[in-house]
């Protein structure tokens, strides 16, 4: 019998959440992935998701008569590069979970196609980047708030679920330098209208009424500056909880707000993101506090970054007048496209069929459709061209930013099926023929 090719790899990053955990171990036999340890469920189902099943795509594909039909790369590629560059206005869309290096390319292909560059933050904590470049915002590293917080505020989010291992690695349960202790050396708040799981581990739970962020966030600051509110309650929380989180931030040595998109998707949207960053700013004046966004995709921090450093902007930019404009709205992919604004659209590891509205989806399948992706997803299953990518993190190495914006090497650990290429590659074959038919060899 032939011996099995076995190996370990160690200090692997998972490439799902935005915690960007880095202390995976992985077992690989014969190219497939046999064990994962240290990995959250979540993290561990996206590791085995790269084994073989008659879902993942190992050939370019191309839609002839409503039927996708296996192609030659070159073929793909040419059928791609002539529906982008016979678009008015094309999207270019996704970027979130797939590396840096790719969504660099990204940014080159939209300036060339005089495009619209946009990443999935339009759709979850845009209005957090929007809040932090009215008010800036005093924030630090996972690590820090591991050795230092003993006051933790979640906020419209719900770790237990969303990123599995924020608890136990950096802001619960995990003992720090300065919190010996570990949980018995936090005390842990939730404001949420749910009583999440998180919340049933909290010491204090906050419920609030939907879409009363900002009037409670603003509360709080009255109540921290001093000042007597002449009411029983706000946003459904009695004066006496409010003055007690008032308490609780007054007296800890060092605290951190972490907020999720019950917050950024709520009501009054960057202006509950702008009370929280003033609120945490006004506790410095009693203690050290800092905040956080609880990204989602394990990479739409690094997107965010990547776009920043080439463009000047995050998200939502066009390139139609040959240089970048940013407007968050009139630029982001779900107005867009619910407009039918857009004629083309090329999606890069991403499935907005899955959750935009279904007016956006309706005019994303009307018009051209281009797909790299590793899997097939409601969104490739229209695509008139679909270019099949090897997972990054997995089967490409590359560089990811932690929602924290600490960089993290992404490793791989096995080789893709197929004809897979990674999304740089891919991008980069665009790019070149792109260029070819524009004539700027
Ligand atoms: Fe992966 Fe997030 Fe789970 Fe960590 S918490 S293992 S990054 S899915």
């Amino acid at each position: 019998m032939a011996e099995k090719k076995f190996k370990t790899i160690y200090d692997v990053s998972c490439p799902f959440c935005g915690t960007l955990c880095d202390d995976l171990e992985v077992d690989v036999a014969d190219n497939k992935v046999i064990e994962v340890r240290n990995a959250c469920q979540i993290g561990t189902k996206k590791f085995f998701s790269s084994n073989p099943s008659p879902h993942r795509y190992q050939k370019p594909l191309i839609k002839v008569n409503g039927k996708h039909e296996e192609v030659s790369w070159d073929e793909a590629i040419d059928k791609a590069a002539d529906i982008l560059i016979k678009a008015k206005r094309p999207l270019l869309y996704g970027f979130s979970s797939t590396e840096c290096e790719a969504q660099g390319k990204g940014v080159e292909l939209a300036e060339i196609l005089g495009g619209i560059l946009d990443n999935t933050a339009s759709v979850c904590h845009g209005p957090t980047l929007l809040a932090v470049q009215d008010v800036g915002v005093p924030s630090s590293t996972l690590g820090e708030y591991k050795n230092r917080a003993d006051l933790v505020i979640f906020w419209g989010c719900n770790p237990v679920h969303a990123h599995p291992r924020h608890m136990g690695r950096y802001s619960e349960f995990v003992r720090g330098y300065f919190r010996r202790d570990g949980r018995n050396d936090r005390y842990i708040a939730v404001v949420d209208p749910r009583f999440t799981h998180t919340a049933q581990i909290a010491d204090l739970y906050i419920p609030i009424k939907p879409n009363q962020d900002y009037e409670l966030l603003n509360a709080l600051r009255a109540l921290l500056r001093g000042v007597e509110l002449d009411v029983d309650e706000v946003a459904g929380v009695p004066i006496e909880k409010a003055k007690q989180v008032v308490e609780a931030i007054k007296n800890c040595k060092f605290g951190v707000i972490f907020f999720g998109m019950g917050v950024t998707q709520s009501d009054n949207h960057h202006r509950n993101i702008d009370a929280a960053i003033c609120l945490t700013r006004e506790a410095n004046d009693h203690t050290k506090f800092l905040i956080t966004a609880m990204r989602g995709h394990y990479n739409v921090a690094g997107a965010n970054t990547v776009f920043t450093w080439n463009t000047g902007y995050p998200y939502s930019i066009d390139f139609s007048r040959g240089y970048p404009r940013y407007n968050p709205g009139e630029f982001s992919a779900v107005p867009l496209l619910v407009n039918d604004e857009v004629d083309t659209t090329l999606v890069v590891a991403s499935d907005p069929a899955s959750n935009f509205p279904a007016a956006a989806a309706k005019n994303l399948f009307k018009h051209p459709l281009i797909s790299v992706e590793c899997h097939e997803t409601p969104t490739s299953a229209f695509a008139d061209v679909i270019l099949p990518a090897a997972i990054a993190g997995i089967e490409v190495e590359g560089n990811a930013y932690r929602m924290d914006k600490v960089p993290i090497h992404l490793r791989a650990v096995k080789e893709a099926p197929g004809d897979c290429l990674s999304d740089r590659d891919i991008l980069q074959k665009l790019i070149e023929k792109v260029r070819e038919k524009l004539g700027e060899e």
